[in-house]
């Protein structure tokens, strides 16, 4: 596999009228672990809704998760549950952990275009964190769950769907993502792919080679910074 390069070059992005970000573990990092809470919260949902013990239900919530791509996705084909009721409940928690990042913000409002986070994720759980971080001014929308009809990425017809729903040339846009199967399409798309690892870099990289095999040609760019890599490219 060719190596997904770790600074911006300039070039690659010259063409880029379209910024794309994905937002839990990309938008801010890995370890301020907002998933947990998350987490939590979804298993206890499933817990009651299923009258099954705390073990059972979480058995059941990352069976879910990994045959249907999300665990709100396995719920409503298999019992019908209402997915407004799941993503409030889901997305009840405290983002106290975020903390403004101006620079992040600068970075972002830099960009020339415009700007999306795309999330399999809620609105309102996207604009909590984006406000608790003090960028959410920065961006035109939020392409979120609901919008894609509860079909999760990396599902392509939920990356049409985006691309279409807001004129987007995916040849002219970039994707910013912390999960390499969700740079795949956007990849095959002819967009610019940016893989957020977690921090710090150099302590993940031997166990991120090993996730990056021949497969993962799809990823243009690695990095563990998403507000240094982004000032760097707005300086150019
Ligand atoms: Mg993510």
């Amino acid at each position: 596999m060719t190596k997904p390069k770790r600074s911006p070059v300039a070039a690659d992005f010259a063409h880029i009228r379209d910024w794309v970000f994905d937002l839990d573990n990309t938008l801010y990092p890995h370890h301020v672990n907002l998933f947990a809470q998350i987490d939590q919260n979804m298993t206890a949902y499933v817990s009651e809704l299923l009258q099954l013990e705390r073990e059972e239900a979480r058995a059941l919530q990352k069976r879910y998760y990994h045959e249907h791509g999300t665990t709100l996705q396995g719920l409503m084909l298999n019992h019908g549950i209402n997915p407004d009721a799941f993503l409030e409940r889901a997305h009840a928690i405290d983002y106290s952990a975020l903390l403004p990042h101006p620079e992040l913000g600068e970075a972002i409002k830099a960009l020339p275009g415009r700007k999306f986070i795309f999330t399999n994720g809620s609105v309102p759980h996207a604009e909590a964190a984006a406000r608790a971080l003090g960028i959410l001014d920065h961006f035109d929308d939020i392409f979120d769950i609901v919008a894609a009809d509860y079909i999760p990425k990396p599902a392509g017809a939920t990356y049409d769907k985006f691309a279409s729903l807001h004129r987007v040339d995916t040849r002219h846009a970039a994707m910013f993502e912390d999960l390499p199967r969700n740079l795949k399409v956007p990849k095959a798309l002819g967009m610019r792919t940016v893989l957020l690892a977690p921090r710090n870099l150099d302590d993940v990289l031997v166990e991120r080679w090993e996730v990056l095999s021949e497969e993962d040609d799809h990823i243009d760019y690695l990095t563990d910074d998403l507000q240094g890599f982004l000032s760097a490219l707005a300086a150019r």
